[in-house]
């Protein structure tokens, strides 16, 4: 255990306790300073709250998801609280994979200046639309510019481009890894029920990238669709290697068991906390995760945060 990034605020007494455990509570870090990031939440500029029916009118993808009033759109004051309330140290905010690159591009500036202004605690992941060709290659260099660490959620199949095929994949790739940029993809579950936004990027087609791309840090959102369950094959095990599966809405797709049967797949350092905040509270995705490993079982900390730290090289 170690007091990193409490010094002269916490101290330990005679047993090697926390004096001050209730302070390290209060800022959502377990007793032995572990980070907790929420890797896969959403937040929207006031305009486009503001216009939402303007943005239901202008894009397909974005109406199938927002068209009901009851799928919410948050702001970044709004996560903040809910991060206070979870006792989220981190939350990645993502961007929406918009079919045109100007909403992407207005909707990269609220969350790069969310970012800027929340102190460390709001990670900015950019979207663009990569068939705008150059537009959307020096739209990404500036996101990476203005300390974005990653591109997401994207959704090929919604924004009209292949992942597995073509040209503009290849570019997309070689400058995430020239900028350090993770990828993180909406993944498809091929069978189950059907729900708004489900479509987005077919199993086969990530794990095509993934394999193809293997420098290249990729994560695949709502477990990835599935594909941790294909890592007993053993050359997809070898092919996820660089690869990171979120549990955003778990608790929509799966029965509790997936926490530890995926960990068990594909190794706990393979997995990252996400929540889909607004969709799903964060407290409750956390807890989840809480209940289904102990609290000294290393799989915690990695999966609630660690892995998160290191694949963002976040400040502790
Ligand atoms: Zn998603």
């Amino acid at each position: 255990m170690t007091s990193r990034g409490y010094s002269g605020i916490v101290s330990r007494d005679g047993q090697g306790h926390y004096k001050d455990s209730l302070f390290l509570l209060s800022t959502g870090r377990c007793y032995d300073g572990h980070v907790i990031v929420d890797s896969h939440t959403h937040i929207f500029p006031p305009l486009m709250r503001q216009q939402r029916e303007e943005y239901l009118r202008r894009d397909a993808a974005f109406a199938e998801m927002y068209a009901s009033p009851k799928a919410r759109l948050a702001s970044a004051e709004e996560l903040l609280a809910a991060m206070d309330e979870a006792q989220i140290d981190k939350s990645v905010v993502l961007g929406f994979a918009w079919s045109e690159l100007e909403p992407c591009v207005r909707h990269n500036d609220y969350l790069l200046e969310a970012a800027a202004r929340s102190g460390g605690r709001l990670i900015p992941f950019c979207t663009i639309q990569p068939r705008a060709g150059n537009d959307a290659f020096r739209e990404m260099e500036r996101c990476a510019r203005a300390g974005a660490r990653g591109l997401g959620e994207l959704r090929p199949d919604s924004q009209g481009y292949r992942l597995d095929e073509g040209a503009a994949v290849e570019v997309l790739a070689e400058a995430a890894l020239r900028h350090g940029l993770v990828l993180l993809f909406h993944v498809s579950e091929p069978v189950g029920h059907v729900y708004p936004g489900k479509e987005g990027l077919s199993v086969s087609s990530f794990y095509r990238f993934v394999a193809g791309h293997g420098g290249q840090a990729v994560v695949g959102a709502h477990w990835g669709g599935g594909l941790p369950f294909y890592a007993l094959m053993p050359e997809v095990r070898r092919a996820l290697a660089n690869a990171y599966f979120d549990t955003a809405a778990t608790p929509l797709l799966y029965e509790a068991a997936v926490y530890r049967q995926a960990a068990e797949l594909v190794g706990a350092e393979h997995i990252l906390f996400g929540s889909d905040f607004p969709l799903i509270d964060q407290g409750r995705q956390r807890r989840a995760i809480e209940e289904a490993f102990a609290a000294d079982d290393p799989a915690r900390a990695l999966i609630l945060g660690e892995n998160a730290r290191r694949l963002l090289r976040l400040e502790p």
